[in-house]
């Protein structure tokens, strides 16, 4: 019988043995307690069950054997202030993409408050970035694509629960909306050039298709520039989150397919060039 307190002390020691993160520990003990973090530290002391117990240094051993990242094992993150589920089957949403939808917030309001938009987000994955948007503004008709079969049904399966609706499509890319017409796109597609190492926990879980962006790690933001051509309206946005390093190339990229637009790139909360927007038409 033993503490939460003592309990967590116990899996912290662990984690450490391991080198790994103690912040993962603490975001475990609070899943498998099903407490609130003020609850816990106000029954620290008190004993804990000991099958939440058992159940939690279970999960630790996933994150320290396995090495499973805590979000996988708990099955969800907290994205833009809501709960996605997590599986394997898609990139795990990143504090960095939720600085994507508060400077897309911001421009629709810049260059179309009020107005009603159609917006695609390209290579969804969770579908974060999409369903994030379609919480905070009313205003956005949303569609989303993603070529991965099991990632579409994850975002569907997070749309219906966060409550918003999404027209989905299957394919490639753009190639499944090339008949339709957007005011905004965004995406943050897999941008890993190949032959750079990645973190163990990353590449072992995390799907390759979601990571890998060609040898130079720009190969889908040539094909999106690209296409996006035949479905975006005169005026219109596209968004991009990128690879810290890669913003001269890429604001090259879109400097050839749109000589007229204003392109600017925007560092994340690290102080990383992590964002690049493309202002068409206006
Ligand atoms: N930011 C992710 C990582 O470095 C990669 C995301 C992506 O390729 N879109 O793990």
């Amino acid at each position: 019988m033993a503490s939460y307190k003592e309990i967590l002390e116990k899996g912290k020691k662990l984690t450490r043995k391991h080198n790994k993160e103690t912040s993962a520990t603490e975001l475990l003990l609070l899943h498998f307690s099903k407490l609130e973090p003020t609850d816990l530290y106000l029954k620290f002391d008190s004993e804990m069950p000991e099958k939440e117990a058992e159940d939690f240094i279970e999960g630790l051993m996933l994150y320290l054997d396995k090495n499973i990242p805590v979000q996988q094992i708990i099955g969800s993150v907290y994205f833009y202030g809501h709960k996605f589920k997590v599986t394997n089957q898609a990139l795990i949403p990143r504090f960095e993409t939720e600085e994507l939808v508060a400077n897309v917030l911001m421009l629709y309001d810049e260059y179309f408050e009020n107005q009603k938009v159609s917006l695609v987000d390209v290579g969804t994955g969770s579908g974060c970035l999409a369903i994030s948007l379609a919480k905070e503004e009313a205003n956005l008709s949303v569609s989303a694509t993603d070529i991965s079969e099991d990632a579409l049904s994850l975002a569907k399966e997070n749309a219906r629960v966060l409550g918003v609706d999404i027209s989905f499509y299957q394919g490639d890319m753009i190639q499944p909306i090339m008949d339709k017409k957007f005011d905004i796109l965004v995406s943050n597609p897999p941008y890993i050039p190949t032959s750079e190492e990645v973190d163990k926990l990353i590449l072992d879980n995390e799907p390759h298709i979601a990571l890998f962006g060609g040898e130079d790690g720009l190969f889908f933001y040539r094909q999106i520039i690209k296409d996006s051509k035949h479905i975006l309206n005169d005026k219109a946005i596209i968004a991009f989150e990128h690879a810290y390093d890669k913003l001269e190339e890429l604001q090259a990229i879109a400097k050839e397919t749109y000589p007229e637009a204003k392109i600017y790139t925007v560092k994340d909360m690290q102080g990383l060039d992590r964002m690049t927007f493309i202002i068409i038409g206006f």
